[in-house]
């Protein structure tokens, strides 16, 4: 039997959408799964380890107040680590002074850090938090120097710093 020239087309259009349907659903199931991550805390516990303002920006997406982190003027060689769980996140070498009150950093460590879109009411931002715990560090903007030209424009009160030893 001969299908007509339209039969074959309309054949074609409900496979093609069935083909769009295979691929589209798993995506969109993952974008909307909550990602797991290795340190896993439930609220109480998070509270019973951190000091509210490190919750309140770790846990529950706070910003700190500009200038008023002491990591801001933190100049020696080292490593800067989650608060949360001690995850290694930035080198002091990719820290550079931004002059928004906040640390700033041009790039992450490798796959130190996580990224979601956080849409705002007025603007689309880079979320950024700690891969291994969730915990939320700041945001990333495309204005930062170079080589990256990214600025990671991270909360003080989330990290801990830990000096290179000689
Ligand atoms: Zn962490």
């Amino acid at each position: 039997m001969f299908k007509t020239d339209q039969e074959s087309r309309r054949e074609f259009f409900r496979q093609s959408f069935g083909l769009a349907l295979l691929l589209g659903v798993p995506l969109v199931s993952h974008a909307y799964r909550a990602p797991a991550f290795r340190v896993h805390k439930t609220p109480e516990e998070w509270r019973a380890q951190l000091s509210p303002a490190q919750y309140a920006v770790l846990r529950e997406e706070d910003t700190e107040t500009p200038n008023s982190s002491p990591l801001l003027h933190e100049k020696r060689a080292g490593i800067f680590h989650c608060v949360g769980c001690d995850n290694e996140l930035y080198d002091s070498a990719t820290k550079f002074e931004s002059g928004t009150g906040w640390p700033s950093f041009y790039q992450a460590l490798d796959g130190a850090v996580g990224t979601k879109e956080d849409n705002g009411w007025f603007m689309k931002r880079t979320e950024v938090h700690c891969a291994d715990c969730g915990g939320h560090l700041g945001h990333i903007f495309a204005d930062g120097p170079k080589p990256t030209g990214m600025r990671h424009c991270i909360n003080g009160v989330a990290l801990t710093f830990k000096p290179k030893t000689a």
